[in-house]
C-alpha cells in the first residue's frame, strides 16, 4: 500500500506537539533518572504526537500513559525511557519486543538497535502501528501472534522486552534467550503488585532480579483478529 508521505508540519508538530514540548519532556526524563543520551536524544526527535489518535495528541508529551484503543495503553514516556534503557545495557545485536501496541515504543528501540523484532496479538494495533512505522522508516520486523511463544525463527535474542504484564514467566521465552542474554518485563507477583523484573540466562540458569514497581495492562492469550 502507498502511503502519502508525512508533511514537515505532521511530522515536527506544532504548539502542544511542537519540538519544544518534546524537549521540556526529555528534560524532564534526564531529572527523573534516565542517563542514557542515546535514548534522550532519539526520545526528543520521536514523534510521539502520531502514535495516538488526534483528539489526544495534545497530551502526548505528558507524563502520562494514554489509550490506543481496544482496552490498550500507550505508556509513559518515562517507562519508555526506562525500558530502552535497560535494554541498550545490554549492547544487544537482536532484541523481541512483545506488545507492539501503538508502536512507540517499537520506534524507540528501533532507532537504536541493529535487529528488532515486535510481536501484537491485536491485528488491528498491528496494522495499524505498521503503518505508522512505515511512515517513519523505522526498521523493525513486525508480526501478527501470541507472543507467549516468542519467534522462535528469529530466536536466540539477546533481550525479549514484554510491554505487558506476565503472570509467570513464560519458559518458552526463556528458551529463546541467547546465553547471558535478559527478558525484561512487568511481572504480577502474588499480591497482585507488578514489578519490573529482569531474568538472565546464564548457560541453563535463569537469575531473576525485582527492579521497581510499575503498572502495566496484562499480557493475554491468543490473536485477535
Ligand atoms: N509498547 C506499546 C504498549 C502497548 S500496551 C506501545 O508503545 O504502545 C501492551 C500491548 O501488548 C497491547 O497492545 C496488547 O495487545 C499487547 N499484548 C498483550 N498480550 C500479548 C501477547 N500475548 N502477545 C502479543 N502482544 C500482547
Amino acid at each position: 500500500m502507498l502511503l502519502p508521505k508525512l508533511s514537515p508540519t505532521e511530522l515536527r508538530g506544532r504548539g502542544m506537539t511542537s519540538q519544544r514540548t518534546r524537549d521540556r519532556m526529555v528534560e524532564r526524563m534526564a531529572h527523573q533518572g534516565i542517563r542514557d543520551e542515546r535514548v534522550l536524544a532519539v526520545m526528543a526527535n520521536a514523534p510521539r504526537h502520531l502514535f495516538v489518535d488526534e483528539a489526544l495528541a495534545h497530551r502526548a508529551y505528558e507524563d502520562t500513559s494514554l489509550p490506543i484503543g481496544f482496552g490498550q495503553t500507550l505508556s509513559q514516556p518515562l517507562t519508555v525511557a526506562r525500558m530502552t534503557e535497560l535494554t541498550l545495557r545490554e549492547a544487544p545485536r537482536r532484541v523481541l519486543e512483545l506488545g507492539t501496541g501503538s508502536g512507540y515504543q517499537t520506534l524507540i528501540l528501533s532507532r537504536l538497535v541493529p535487529e528488532l523484532y515486535s510481536l501484537e496479538r491485536i491485528y488491528a494495533l498491528h496494522q495499524r502501528a505498521a503503518q505508522r512505522l512505515r511512515r517513519l522508516d523505522a526498521k523493525a520486523r513486525l508480526a501478527v501472534a501470541d507472543g507467549s511463544s516468542g519467534w522462535p525463527h528469529a530466536a536466540p535474542f539477546d533481550v525479549i522486552l514484554l510491554t505487558a504484564c506476565a503472570q509467570a514467566l513464560p519458559p518458552t521465552l526463556l528458551e529463546q534467550l541467547s546465553d547471558g542474554g535478559v527478558l525484561i518485563a512487568p511481572l504480577e507477583e502474588a499480591d497482585g503488585t507488578q514489578w519490573l523484573t529482569q531474568v538472565r540466562r546464564v548457560g541453563q540458569d535463569y537469575d531473576k532480579r525485582r527492579l521497581e514497581p510499575v503498572r502495566f495492562v496484562p499480557l493475554l492469550q491468543g490473536v485477535v483478529d
